[in-house]
C-alpha cells in the first residue's frame, strides 16, 4: 500500500517555501479568473466548494455566476424554498449537495445569525459540513492556518514530498499533511496555498498523467523522475439495465408531472410519470410497474444513466382521459407544469422528452404552435 513518510523527508524548509511561492505564483496567472475566486467570501467558499465536489470546473464556471445572483447572501439562499433551490441548481447534477447546502445556509442563519464560524469544530456540527468542507471554509474562506485536503492536493503533496505516485487518501494521510504544513501555512496565505495545490492536481499533476516539466514544484519534487507508471483505471462501476416508460400527457403548454418523494433519485424534483418496464436490479423500488402494453421496444427511446443504473426511457404518448383510465391508480400524486416557465423544475430527462415531443409537434403541425416554438431557449437542464 502506497503510503507517505515524513520520516524520509528532507527538503529546506525555506526552499520549499519558496518553490510553494512560485506555485502560488503561477496559479494567480493562470486561474485567478475563476468566478468563485473573485470577491471571495466564506458564503461564496461553501457554495463554490459544495459545487465542485463530483463536478468539473468547467461545469461550475457555467453556472455559479447565476446561482450567485440569485442568492447573493446566505440570508437569501436560507430564505429560499427547496424546490427554487434545486431549480437553481440545474445542470450541477447530484441534487443531495443542493439540498445540504439549503439545509446548511439555515443552520448557520438560525444558529450563528448568518456568519460562518471559524472553528472547526462548530462547522462540523453543521448538518452536512464534513471535514473537508470544514477545513475548504476556514482555509479557502476564511484565510486560517489549514488546509482543505481534496484527492487533488493530496496527490501532489505525496508526490512532492515522498515521491509517493498514487498515495492511498485517507484521514491519517490528511492529518499527517495538514501537521506537516503548518508552518508553510503560518508564512504563506493559507487560500492561496491551498487554491494553488488544487490548480496543479487538476492540471498538470492528475491520477494519470504528470507534466513535470512545466511543473512550479518540479525543481525539488520527489515524484519527478519516477516514470510515468500509473496504474490502469478501475473499470467503471457496474450498471444495471433499466427500461422506462416515460408517459408524455400534454394540456396546452403543460405537462403532466409527478413529484419525486424523500429517499428516491432526483428528491423533489418533478418527473413525467415513469414506468419500469425490465429492470435487472430486482430490488429497484423507485417506479410503479408498467400496467399496459408490451410492444414498447418499437417505440421512440433514448438513452440516460444514473447512479448505477443504464437507462433506456421509451416514450408513451396518451390524452389525459387515456392517462386516468390507464395509469391513474398506479401512479402517485400528479401536477401540471407550464413548460413555458422558466421555474419547472423538471428531471433532465422528463425535459429530453419534452424537447423531443415539442420538436416533432413543431414539425407536425408549423410554427404557430407552442408560442412560436422556442423550446431550445426555455427548457434548460
Ligand atoms: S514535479 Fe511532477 S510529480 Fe512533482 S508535483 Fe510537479 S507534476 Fe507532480
Amino acid at each position: 500500500m502506497a503510503s507517505i513518510s515524513v520520516v524520509k523527508y528532507n527538503f529546506n524548509i525555506m526552499q520549499m517555501e519558496e518553490e510553494f511561492k512560485q506555485l502560488i505564483a503561477w496559479s494567480r496567472v493562470g486561474f485567478n479568473h475563476l468566478p468563485w475566486r473573485l470577491g471571495r467570501t466564506p458564503y461564496s467558499t461553501l457554495v463554490s466548494e459544495l459545487m465542485l465536489q463530483q463536478t468539473t470546473v468547467a461545469t461550475v464556471i457555467k453556472h455559479y455566476p447565476n446561482f450567485l445572483k440569485k442568492y447573493p447572501t446566505i440570508h437569501a439562499l436560507a430564505g429560499a424554498s427547496a424546490e427554487e433551490i434545486l431549480i437553481a441548481w440545474k445542470g450541477l447534477g447530484y441534487y443531495r449537495r443542493a439540498r445540504l447546502l439549503h439545509q446548511a445556509a439555515k443552520d448557520f442563519v438560525k444558529h450563528f445569525a448568518g456568519n460562518i464560524p471559524e472553528e472547526f469544530e462548530e462547522l462540523v456540527a453543521i448538518a452536512g459540513i464534513g471535514d473537508y468542507t470544514a477545513s475548504a471554509l476556514r482555509s479557502i474562506g476564511h484565510n486560517l492556518p489549514a488546509l482543505a485536503i481534496d484527492a487533488n492536493v493530496a496527490r501532489v503533496l505525496s508526490r512532492y514530498q515522498s515521491g509517493v505516485l498514487n498515495p492511498t487518501i485517507n484521514r491519517k494521510l490528511r492529518e499527517t499533511l495538514q501537521n506537516f504544513y503548518h508552518h508553510s501555512l503560518a508564512v504563506l496565505s493559507p487560500r492561496a496555498l491551498n487554491e494553488s495545490l488544487m490548480d496543479l492536481g487538476r492540471t498538470l499533476c492528475t491520477a494519470n498523467k504528470k507534466l513535470c516539466t512545466e511543473c512550479p514544484l518540479g525543481k525539488n519534487c520527489r515524484a519527478k523522475p519516477l516514470a510515468n507508471d500509473f496504474p490502469a483505471r478501475k473499470p467503471s462501476q457496474v450498471k444495471y439495465n433499466l427500461h422506462l416508460i416515460r408517459v408524455l400527457v400534454m394540456r396546452g403548454k403543460e405537462i403532466l408531472t409527478v413529484k419525486r418523494c424523500k429517499g428516491q433519485w432526483l428528491e423533489g424534483q418533478r418527473e413525467l410519470p415513469s414506468f419500469v418496464v425490465l429492470s435487472e436490479d430486482k430490488k429497484l423500488k423507485q417506479y410503479p410497474k408498467w400496467p399496459g402494453r408490451n410492444d414498447y421496444k418499437k417505440w421512440e427511446s433514448f438513452p440516460t444513466t444514473i447512479t448505477k443504473y443504464k437507462i433506456k426511457n421509451f416514450i408513451f404518448r396518451c390524452t389525459w382521459k387515456e392517462y386516468q383510465h390507464l395509469f391513474a391508480k398506479s401512479a402517485p400524486e400528479f401536477e401540471w407544469v407550464d413548460l413555458m416557465a422558466e421555474s419547472s423544475n423538471l428531471s433532465t430527462a422528463s425535459l429530453k422528452v419534452a424537447r423531443t415531443h415539442a420538436r416533432h409537434h413543431e414539425e407536425d403541425v408549423g410554427a404557430d404552435c407552442w408560442g412560436g416554438c422556442a423550446t431550445d431557449t426555455y427548457i434548460r437542464d
